[in-house]
């Protein structure tokens, strides 16, 4: 491609708003620019770095056998109805309505789609398993976007269904997405670790996320070098298990918890009296509302309350401030006691023993009926607690660690949770219906294409790594009025074509500064100068990443990228 074709809106300022550095140098060297807060054009060499990303995640989707498949943004209400999830998805669901008043959301995610279009199609267990895949922009009307391309309220994700007759079956889909998702981010350079995230429903080998360690990164994740373990700190506990009757509820009822907006009415919808839910504090985290396990025998002031009472995110609450806002909501409150060991589940997991009622580890859900010690064992949370940098790391073999991660991905296992509710089933080997045993599998495109941005930049631009970069060389003659020059660039530019090399050519009449600096920006890996030599068919060679350079005869050049 010619430069004086496309489109590379440079910058030579740092963009004063941009929040991280990924969004600052891909605005900076015109990769993208912003429409409206969450919101992005990918231009050109985003475009290209974008792609390349995608086809990356195709091929390693196509070796696990996950086909491709595109389907609407667009979903009507009925569908997030039939699972609830309309209710409970909150204000991060786009919703809207067509001229006949039909109720819709943008999609956030495709369960629901995906679910309804093959109940209708998959009917006996022997057209199972099947695994399908997308690439497709994602809505969120994220409460605070940011950091550019790392939190976008449109974004782009590709997001992989599996559907399985046996557990056996959806076992070995789920390892084979993890390897093809751990291909994927080695192929791409990333600094990653795959971390257990969340102890929930299912156990944690059966849910985890692949996280970029980055000081940019919104979680933090415990792992150690010598050790296999690595979990996102949320989920990092010792020795959790879940109720024993979680696969097989008897009187125990699953119910979706609407947006209540303070104890008392949450206390309310769960059928128990407020002053019961003081043992438990119910915590009203950004959205969501955590329920913490209350044992009277600790002290509040030791408790990591990460999202406290909506008043303070990621830091504690004290006693007092709890027993306060407890007070205003439900009155006066007594000595209010918490274990010093137990976390907040904010976004995801909710759990709580409190007379009748538990947290569905899910978000927006709860069990009521549940009876202790029958449907869970109390004991089990004697173990419950944090993990510390610097503590052994849970099989033993190494010392943990902390880093701040970037999520990429995220792959679980769903069992039954869409295809219960929406009644999608096929007939087993013997001719029963059961519900299809499903999983999930994420990777957010763009974020990625950020988190790379982010690890390979710096003080002059990109240094993207060859895998995901928008060309492969870069070819610049310092003076386009040159006769000798500009023919040997065209020479090179069409020879290198021809051999099918991405090539970028400065044919722009610029100064040599401005053309030094744009391709230092924009980090194509080789940049060929065409110079003052090119009378002696001399070129410079330089390795944007090292630094190096080479001087090459024409042939040379020409003989090492055959
Ligand atoms: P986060 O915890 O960062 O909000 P999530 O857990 O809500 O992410 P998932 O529902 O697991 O996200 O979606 C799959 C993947 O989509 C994530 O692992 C992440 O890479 C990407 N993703 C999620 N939200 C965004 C966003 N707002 N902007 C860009 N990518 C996103
Ligand atoms: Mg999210
Ligand atoms: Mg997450
Ligand atoms: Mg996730």
């Amino acid at each position: 491609m010619r430069q004086t074709l496309t489109f590379i809106p440079t910058l030579r300022e740092t963009p004063a708003d941009a929040d991280a550095k990924s969004h600052q140098m891909l605005l900076r060297a015109g990769f993208i620019r912003q429409n409206t807060s969450g919101v992005y054009s990918f231009l050109p060499l985003g475009k290209r770095v974008l792609q390349k990303v995608e086809e990356i995640i195709r091929e390693e989707m196509q070796n696990v056998n996950s086909v491709e498949v595109f389907l609407p943004a667009l979903q009507q209400a009925e569908l997030w109805q039939e699972t609830g999830r309309w209710y409970s998805y909150g204000p991060e669901l786009m919703r809207l309505r067509d001229r006949h008043d039909r109720e819709f959301a943008l999609g956030a995610t495709h369960e629901e789609v995906i679910t309804s279009l093959l109940r209708d199609e998959i009917k006996s267990y022997k057209k199972l398993p099947l695994n399908l895949f997308q690439i497709q922009s994602k809505f969120r009307d994220e409460k605070r976007p940011r950091f550019g391309l790392l939190r976008g309220r449109e974004f782009l994700m590709k997001d992989a269904y599996s559907f399985h007759a046996t557990p056996e079956s959806l076992d070995a889909t789920y390892e084979d997405m993890r390897q093809a998702y751990t291909n994927i981010f080695t192929r791409l350079g990333l600094n990653f670790r795959a971390v257990i995230a969340d102890s929930g429903a299912i156990g944690g080998k059966d849910n985890h996320e692949f996280m970029v360690l980055s000081d940019i990164g919104e979680d933090i994740i415990a792992y150690s070098d010598s050790s296999p373990y690595a979990a996102n700190i949320e989920m990092a506990e010792v020795n959790v298990t879940y109720p024993k009757s979680v696969e097989s509820p008897k009187a125990m009822e699953k119910v979706a918890t609407p947006d209540q907006k303070t104890i008392s009415e949450v206390a309310a919808f769960l059928g128990a009296s407020p002053e019961q839910c003081i043992k438990t504090l119910v915590f009203k985290a950004d959205d969501a509302y955590a329920i913490i396990l209350a044992r009277g025998d600790h002290d509040i002031n030791d408790i990591k309350v990460k999202h406290a009472l909506g008043v303070k995110t990621a830091e504690l609450a004290s006693a007092e401030e709890v027993q306060n806002l407890l007070s205003a909501e439900i009155g006066s409150v007594g000595p209010v006691q918490l274990p010093s060991d137990v976390k907040v589940y904010a976004d995801h997991a909710v759990k709580s023993i409190v007379n009748g009622i538990a947290g569905a580890n899910e978000t927006g859900y709860h069990f009521i009926n549940v009876t202790p010690e029958q449907d869970f064992s109390i004991d089990q949370y004697a173990d419950l607690r944090f993990i510390q940098e610097g503590d052994a790391s849970p099989d033993g073999q190494g010392i943990i660690q902390f880093a701040k991660g970037i999520e990429v991905g995220h792959v679980f296992k769903l069992g039954t949770t869409y295809s219960e509710p929406m009644e999608a089933t096929f007939l087993n080997d013997q001719g029963k219906a059961k519900p299809y045993l499903m999983g999930c599998y994420g990777i957010g495109v763009s974020r990625v294409l950020a988190a790379v941005a982010e690890q390979f930049q710096d003080d002059a631009g990109f240094q993207w790594p060859i895998a995901v970069a928008p060309y492969a060389i870069h070819l610049v003659p310092i003076n386009m009025k040159d006769d000798t020059q500009r023919e040997l660039a065209e020479d090179l530019y069409k020879l290198m074509k021809d051999y099918r090399y991405e090539v970028l050519l400065d044919d722009r009449p610029e100064r040599a500064g401005v053309k030094f600096a744009d391709a230092d920006l924009i980090g194509i890996p080789v940049r060929v100068t065409i110079g003052k030599r090119a009378s002696e068919g001399i070129l410079e060679v330089k390795n944007r990443r090292t630094g190096e350079t080479f001087e090459w005869q024409r042939e040379e050049l020409l003989d090492r990228i055959q």
